[in-house]
Order: C-alpha cells, then sequence, then structure tokens
C-alpha cells in the first residue's frame, strides 16, 4: 500500500523522475516535456538538463528521444496529466 502523497503545501524539489529509455531504439538519450510550471522556480534550475519545461504549451506529448526523434506519452502515475 502506497499512500498518496499529498503534499499540497511545499512542492519544491529536484526533478527526480528517472529518465528512462527509448521504447523504438532503446538509448537513454530521452527529453521529459513537463506540462505545466512548477511551483517553485527552483525546480527548474535544479533539474537536469534533459527535462524541458513547456508550461502552458502542449506538444501532445511529454517523452522525446534524442536519438531517434520518437516522440510520446509517459504513462506516469504521479503525473495527473491535467492542464486545466
Ligand atoms: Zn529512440
Amino acid at each position: 500500500m502506497i499512500p498518496p502523497a499529498g503534499t499540497d503545501a511545499d512542492e519544491a524539489m529536484a526533478y527526480d523522475l528517472p529518465r528512462g529509455s527509448c521504447p523504438a531504439c532503446g538509448v537513454g538519450e530521452v527529453r521529459h516535456l513537463v506540462i505545466g510550471l512548477p511551483g517553485d522556480p527552483d525546480a527548474v534550475t535544479n533539474s537536469p538538463a534533459w527535462v524541458e519545461w513547456v508550461g502552458c504549451m502542449h506538444p501532445g506529448h511529454d517523452r522525446e528521444c534524442e536519438r531517434c526523434g520518437l516522440t510520446w506519452i509517459s504513462e506516469d502515475p504521479e503525473s495527473d496529466g491535467s492542464p486545466s
């Protein structure tokens, strides 16, 4: 059992999702497009170079392979992808 992380008080933290690998070519050169802005600007500063904060410009996918150019949508249970 995993309790829901209901931290609505302070979400300031470094980006710590695993980078993963491309489902097509299998390399780990994956870019994460993070939809929406982080609650804390420090999260942008602390995030890895392969994380791109796309804000409200929803590109229709949130993963991109730097090797083969594949784009896909991650199924991350932690992100409720509501753009609102
Ligand atoms: Zn690839």
